[in-house]
């Protein structure tokens, strides 16, 4: 039972000049790390969902501790330049983007402001700014000129609600696990929409019961849908409590008829009460197994669990700026570490000598090996393991990359790695990072093993969302005084 929220004050810790559900007047000073506002009241620091820098607001406070609270907001009483209306009728409920109410233009010189923050204070990086050349450069956020409709996957859990016939899709209303049926989603392509829509419609007709996560029972779970940009292709795939559909044949002939880029229509089982969707067993219900797309000229086969990137569009410019930036002639002995199912590493095999890339997960190195097959590369290698493991062994066996390409996950990388990578010394290194914080932690750890950190290209590959994607280009500085 959920506890209803009396409005009793309370007293608060010892010098905070702020009362839990107190009503107060904020100064926004900046953004906290999700792009919620951080404002002040006497000094005190509230975060505060909605407001933006430069704002005055009206707060009512949710929660304090010693250092900081977290405050509702109320009322915009002096309203930032940067404020525009988000278009998403769902903005407020649904919490997947957090920055629709900042125009896009800020939006990016924010990311960028982001990344400097994290360079120079965890860093200790020194950026070119506009009074001092010296220092690394960091280059405006390349946005998208349509940053709307732009994501190729879209996974929605499916649940009981008490309209729509009782199945609803959508999503889960924030800070709770009740799921809120959803017609539209603008970063979606539309074919996620419809496809999502779709599926839902039929279900229904069909009496497929929707999951209740609070009983463990009903069939359908989640509804994946995934479409390729440049090929128009379209997979659907039905994550079920349970190993059989009722009535499946009627199911699939109706979405085939509904949605006529259907490529592959695939069930995974997930019997588990967990909030992870996909369960281990995954199987083609209809149609091939993967659909296809491409980026740049590489053609790529996604089955239904392989990882891959989901703003496409943008991929193609950071995978650019990824390959300007390792400076390849032909000739060059390649690493790429967490290389997933071989995107960067293929993307960079057309250019360079040799790519060598290891990834964590056997699943997306098989679907690397099939990429390389699919698009004739002979000059790659794959293998599985943990980067910091794998390289180090490479080294013994006498590999000297010419340049090494890391694109961690948020937690960035290995301490052995970077190490590994310091003493191998390749002369150019590129950092793709998803999380500045970590990559300003890198690169120190880099700078101090003897490379200079040349530039930074934030990439907006997720627009209204406070998610931050970074490529930077690292030389090591014997190669570079060489050069001078
Ligand atoms: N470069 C790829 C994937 C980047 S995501 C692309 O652009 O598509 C980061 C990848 O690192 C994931 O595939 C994850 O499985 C992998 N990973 C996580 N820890 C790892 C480790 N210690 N060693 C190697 N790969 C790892």
């Amino acid at each position: 039972m959920r506890k209803k929220n009396n409005q009793r004050r309370e007293q608060p810790p010892e010098g905070v000049p702020v009362e839990k559900n107190g009503e107060y007047i904020a100064d926004v000073v900046g953004f906290g790390h999700d792009g919620e506002g951080v404002g002040r009241v006497d000094g005190f620091t509230l975060f505060i969902h909605g407001a933006l820098p430069g704002e005055r607001v009206r707060v009512k406070v949710l929660k304090v501790k010693k250092q900081y609270g977290y405050a509702k907001l109320l009322e915009i009483l002096e309203a930032s330049p940067d404020r525009v209306d988000a278009p998403c009728p769902i903005y407020k409920q649904c919490g997947g983007c957090q920055l629709q109410h900042l125009s896009y233009e800020a939006q990016l010189r924010w990311k960028r402001q982001l990344v400097i923050d994290n360079l120079t204070r965890i860093g200790k990086l020194q950026v070119a700014g506009e009074e001092q050349e010296e220092g690394v450069a960091v280059h405006p956020t390349l946005g998208m000129s349509d940053p709307w409709r732009y994501r190729n996957k879209a996974q929605v859990p499916i649940g009981l609600g008490s309209e729509e016939g009782g199945l609803v899709g959508g999503f889960y209303a924030q800070g709770s696990h009740r799921i809120i049926d959803m017609k539209a989603c603008l970063i979606q392509h539309e074919n996620n929409d419809t496809v999502v829509a779709a599926v839902k419609r039929i279900a229904r007709e069909l009496g497929i019961r929707p999951y209740d996560e609070e009983s463990g029972k009903g069939l359908l779970r989640h509804v994946i849908a995934r479409c390729g940009f440049n090929t128009g292709e379209i997979m659907v795939v039905l994550v079920t409590n349970g190993k059989d559909i009722s009535r499946a044949d009627e199911l699939v002939g109706l979405i085939r008829e509904e949605i006529p880029g259907v490529r592959s229509i695939c069930q995974n089982v997930n019997m588990e009460r967990t909030n992870v969707i996909f369960g281990s067993e995954t199987k083609v219900l209809w149609g091939s197994d993967v659909i296809y797309d491409t980026i740049g000229d590489i053609r790529f086969a996604i089955s239904a669990r392989s990882f891959y990137q989901v703003n496409p569009v943008q991929t193609e410019v950071l995978y650019g700026k990824a390959l300007e930036y390792a400076q390849l002639t032909g000739e060059e002995i390649v690493i790429d570490a967490y290389c997933g199912i071989g995107t960067i590493s293929l993307f960079l095999a057309q250019r360079a000598g040799k790519v060598y890339g290891v990834e964590i997960v056997p699943e997306a190195i098989e679907d690397a090996r099939r990429n390389a097959l699919l698009n004739g590369v002979r000059n790659a290698e794959f293998e599985v393991g943990a980067a910091e493991a794998v390289i180090p062994a490479w080294k013994q066996q006498g590999v000297t990359p010419d340049v090494i390409v890391v694109d961690p996950p948020r937690k960035g990388c290995d301490a052995a790695l970077l190490e590994t990578i310091v003493a191998m010394r390749p002369e150019r290194v590129v950092y793709v990072s998803c999380n500045p914080s970590t990559l300003a932690r890198d690169l120190r750890v880099l700078e101090d093993g003897g490379y200079r950190t040349v530039e930074v290209q934030p990439v907006d590959m997720f627009p209204h969302t406070a998610h931050v994607e970074v490529v930077c280009s690292l030389i090591y500085k014997g190669f570079d005084s060489l050069k001078c």
